[in-house]
């Protein structure tokens, strides 16, 4: 099944999922281990709409179903997106859930409107009907192309940037506490995996 693309912009949806992956799981606490955890959280900001490819847009992979498998797949394989595997589920789990919370408050009129959100549970469509986000149009040979999707990018990130900003600040005080200073000094909990056993001689 095709639909058309009415839903917020990848810009839009990487920035809800680090605003969620860094409001549970703090920034962080070095440049490099940063930069991973922002491209991991954005990514996962992204995924869901690669169903796109499969013509099944919009159906498990923007569920709360998908959500749980990604973040116990990130939690066991220890993504180095938070300190410890429960703060990895739920940041990563919070992340992928923030993409069909963003597509059921923006702008869909293409049946079925909004996102299977809770399979396995039910395939039900859920949409709010809120248009919190304006809709993104990839049907480029019109003229009103760029000023649909400027106007609705402009629009999340007056919402969304701001979110993300207050998150960053909250989460970015840690650094300065005595469980900040103690995470930072433990810098290998944020590494892969493979860096665990030497940390541990
Ligand atoms: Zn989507």
């Amino acid at each position: 099944m095709y639909r058309q693309c009415e839903m917020p912009s990848p810009l839009g949806h990487g920035v809800a999922a680090l605003a969620a992956g860094w409001a549970v799981a703090g920034i962080a606490p070095e440049p490099h281990a940063r930069i991973r955890q922002v491209a991991i959280l954005v990514a996962i900001g992204l995924t869901p709409d690669l169903d796109l490819l499969i013509g099944r847009h919009s159906m498990e992979s923007h569920s709360i179903g998908a959500a749980v498998l990604v973040a116990s797949l990130a939690a066991w394989q220890r993504w180095p997106v938070g300190s410890s595997r429960l703060v990895i589920w739920i940041a990563v789990a919070l992340a992928w859930c923030s993409h069909p919370i963003l597509d059921a408050l923006g702008s869909d009129t293409s049946a079925p409107l909004g996102v299977m959100a809770l399979w396995p549970f039910s395939s039900a469509h859920l949409h709010t009907g809120w248009d919190v986000f304006g809709p993104i149009s990839r049907r480029y040979w019109l003229d009103n192309f760029w000023t649909i999707n400027l106007t609705s990018i402009a629009r999340e990130v007056v919402i969304l940037a701001p979110i993300a900003v207050a998150a960053w600040l909250f989460r970015r005080s840690d650094s300065s506490t005595k469980d900040g200073r103690e995470a930072q000094r433990r810098g290998p909990s944020w590494k892969r995996r493979s860096s665990v056993p030497r940390r541990l001689l």
